[in-house]
């Protein structure tokens, strides 16, 4: 048998990789097939080892709202890494990178960067835990903040895709460190903080949820969360890793007008790179070391290369028509996939907000992590392959979101649309 150089190279791989790969869903494990390997990206499109072409809607899980290989940010990084790759100690793009994001998101008035959103999620809790004197933390069934120990419960993202609830390896006294509540289940979290208000250190959410597929907030649930956390003192924490700098410039939450206490951000903000932040108010920000004594530190914290790339990519979506843009394009996206649906009498949910969107096969709204789980994942996974083939490029989870990018033309979404008619078709 002929095998593809894809092929030849997942063989390899697995022989020396968990499932041949570094991060779980990349491995098709739950759409079945093997994983194309990617040689290079350019604009909307991305070509793998065997020179087939895809337009691109994973965009490498969200960071690459400019597209692939843009050059007003590859010249940048190009000049940064002519000057060194890392000083450990603090450089000038440093501080109009955090001036950038003060002045972009309203909740943080001190930021600081990190290597990884699972890095930030896990040292904003800590701080939140430590200006609270408190220890537990809520979070909503199907919301994924990185893989840190005390929230890989009730998980989306790839636990939701691999079906596992709780994570073997999580002591259970961390667990219980966790409550999980349905997102968008406003009457729930009220009961919870009823019962146990005085002891929650945190409320943690994306505030578009992105990974049980995207499931924008109820009216009022941002609000509610709002009020019940002042209410008990609790810091509310929006995690924005996927949702900063894509769906507004200053996020879901100005987007959706909630301020919360303390903001967590990722993907977008690093520009391809690995880089994150948290931030918040200042009196909250005040307790890491070395102002306060919450410890929290990074030999590459602040690495000049992806500074370099984040502060790029942030100049470029200053013009904010971008963002416009990127809402036509979402919308043209939206309404052609929902008429291909149609005419091949397939039922759709899509979930869209701005440039993040999510096809579920249901005839049902959805809401929560429930409602994602009760879609028609077979389905899905067999569309999956469908697009794939045709040369759209979405992610392999049905619990995930598509992003569309700045680099998406009105032809690439069209042929997308071209595609889907025939995917629908082809699973009807
Ligand atoms: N928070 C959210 C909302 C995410 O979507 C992710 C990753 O997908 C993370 C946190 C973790 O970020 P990272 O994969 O950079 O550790």
């Amino acid at each position: 048998m002929n095998l593809s150089r894809s092929q030849k190279l997942y063989a390899r791989a697995v022989r020396v990789m968990p499932g041949g790969v570094n991060s779980p869903v990349r491995a098709f494990k739950s759409v079945g097939g093997d994983p194309p390997f990617i040689a290079r990206g350019a604009g909307s499109r991305i070509y793998d080892e065997d020179g087939n072409e895809y337009i691109d809607y994973v965009a490498s899980w969200g960071p690459l709202i400019l597209g692939h290989a843009n050059q007003q940010v590859l010249e940048p990084v190009h000049a940064a890494l002519d000057r060194g790759t890392s000083y450990g100690a603090s450089t000038a793009a440093e501080v109009d990178f955090a001036e950038k994001i003060v002045a972009a998101v309203p909740s943080v008035e001190v930021v600081r960067l990190v290597n990884s959103g699972t890095e930030a999620v896990m040292s904003a809790l800590r701080v939140a835990r430590g200006f609270t004197g408190r220890d537990l933390v809520l979070k909503f069934a199907g919301g994924y903040h990185g893989h840190s120990d005390g929230l890989l419960s009730h998980a989306g993202s790839g636990l939701a895709t691999l079906g596992i609830p709780d994570c073997p390896g999580v002591p259970a006294s961390f667990a219980e460190q966790t409550l999980t509540a349905p997102y968008n289940d406003a009457g729930a979290v009220r009961e919870i903080f009823a019962a146990r208000g005085g002891e929650i250190a945190a409320v943690i959410l994306e505030p578009v949820a992105g990974n049980m597929g995207v499931v924008p907030p109820a009216d009022g649930f941002l609000e509610t969360l709002r009020e019940l956390t002042s209410q008990h003192a609790a810091v509310l924490i929006f995690d924005e890793v996927i949702t900063g700098f894509r769906v507004h410039p200053g996020g879901a939450q100005t987007l959706y007008g909630v301020t919360p206490d303390m903001s967590v951000l990722g993907k977008v903000l690093g520009g391809g790179f690995p880089l994150a932040a948290y931030g918040g108010k200042r009196e909250i920000m005040d307790k890491i070391a070395p102002v306060g004594p919450v410890y929290q530190a990074g030999t590459l914290s602040g690495n000049p290369i992806a500074v370099a790339a984040g502060l790029a990519t942030l100049e470029v979506l200053a013009d904010t028509s971008l963002y416009d843009q990127l809402e036509a394009r979402g919308a043209q996206l939206e309404a052609g996939l929902r008429s291909a649906a149609q005419e091949a009498g397939v039922s759709v949910t899509i979930n869209r907000v701005g440039s993040m969107l999510t096809t579920f096969f249901t005839d049902r709204p959805v809401l929560n992590y429930e409602d994602a789980s009760s879609t028609d994942i077979q389905r899905f996974n067999a569309y999956f392959h469908q697009m794939l083939e045709r040369g759209s490029y979405f992610a392999p989870s049905g619990f995930e979101a598509g992003f569309v990018s700045t680099a998406h033309t009105e032809a690439d979404i069209e042929m997308t649309i071209a595609h889907a008619r025939e995917s629908f078709q082809a699973v009807a």
